[in-house]
C-alpha cells in the first residue's frame, strides 16, 4: 500500500522567522499523525530555521527546486549536496511555475531528477497541461511528454522511489479544482504511463493531485482510488488549513 503524502509548497512565501512560527504551529498540530507522511517544501533561505524546528519531528524537510551540478560556477543555484546537507529529503522538479517563468523544459526537470537520485534526494515531479490543452483534448498528449521525458533513463528502483504530482495547470492558486473524477482519471493514465516504461514499479510510484486543494475538498479527492496525496500551495501557508488537509488524507 501507498502511504498517503501531503506535501506543502510554500513557493516565494515566507521569512526566515515568519517560517518558523508557522512550522512551530505545525509541528504541534500535526504531532502523533504517522500514517500520512507530511513535507514541507519551504524558500531555501528558510530551510535551515525550519530545520531547526522539525528535526526528530513527522515532518520532511523539502526544497522547490535545485541545480543538477555538484558545485561550480552556477550563480544563484543549489545543488543536492547543499539540500542533503541540511536534511532535506525532497525537491519539488518542474512545477509549471518554473516550466513557465524560468523557462524549464522536460530535459532539464530530466537531469534535476538524475541528480536529486544522485545526492540522496527524492524529487517531486510535477507535470499538467494548461486549460487550453485541456479545452483542445491534448491533456493526455502533454501530461504523457512529459512523463517519458521527465522519467528517461531512472532505474525501477529510482522510480519506486519517486513522487509525481498532477497539477492542472488551470487549477493552481485559482480556486478551481478539477473534479474528483478528473483527477483520478488523469492519475490513472500516468500511472499506466509509468507501468509501460517501468512495470509493476507503477504501484509503487506516489501520484499526488495539486491545485486548489483545501480542507473541504481533500476528502473527497484523497477517497479516489488512484489518489496518493497532494501538492498544496495556497493553504500550506496557514497551519490550521494544512492540518486540515493532511486530516483529511487519514
Ligand atoms: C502548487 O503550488 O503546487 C499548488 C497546487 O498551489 P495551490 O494549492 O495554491 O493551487
Amino acid at each position: 500500500m501507498r502511504k498517503p503524502f501531503i506535501a506543502g509548497n510554500w513557493k516565494m512565501n515566507k521569512t526566515a522567522s515568519e517560517a518558523v512560527e508557522l512550522v512551530v504551529e505545525l509541528k504541534d498540530k500535526v504531532a502523533g499523525i504517522s500514517d500520512v507522511e507530511i513535507a514541507v517544501c519551504t524558500p531555501a533561505v528558510d530551510l535551515v530555521s525550519v530545520q531547526g524546528v522539525i528535526k526528530d519531528s513527522n515532518i520532511a524537510l523539502g526544497a522547490q527546486n535545485m541545480y543538477w551540478e555538484e558545485s561550480g560556477a552556477f550563480t544563484g543555484e543549489i545543488s543536492g549536496p547543499m539540500l542533503t546537507e541540511l536534511g532535506v529529503s525532497y525537491v519539488i522538479i518542474g512545477h509549471s511555475e518554473r516550466r513557465e517563468y524560468f523557462g524549464e523544459t522536460d530535459e532539464d526537470v530530466n537531469r534535476k531528477a538524475k541528480a536529486a537520485f544522485k545526492y540522496g534526494l527524492k524529487p517531486i515531479i510535477c507535470v499538467g497541461e494548461t486549460l487550453e490543452e485541456r479545452e483542445a483534448g491534448k491533456t493526455e498528449d502533454k501530461v504523457s511528454g512529459q512523463i517519458k521525458a521527465d522519467l528517461a533513463g531512472l532505474s525501477n528502483e529510482q522510480v519506486a522511489e519517486l513522487v509525481i504530482a498532477y497539477e492542472p495547470i488551470w487549477a493552481i492558486g485559482t480556486g478551481k479544482t478539477a473534479t474528483s473524477e478528473e483527477a483520478n482519471s488523469v492519475i490513472k493514465y500516468i500511472r499506466d504511463l509509468v507501468r509501460e516504461g517501468f512495470g509493476d514499479t507503477a504501484d509503487k510510484v506516489r501520484i499526488q493531485y495539486g491545485g486548489s486543494v483545501k480542507p473541504h475538498n481533500v476528502e473527497e479527492l484523497m477517497a479516489q482510488k488512484e489518489i496518493d496525496g497532494a501538492l498544496v500551495g495556497g493553504a500550506s501557508l496557514d497551519a490550521e488549513s494544512f492540518t486540515s488537509i493532511v486530516k483529511g488524507a487519514l
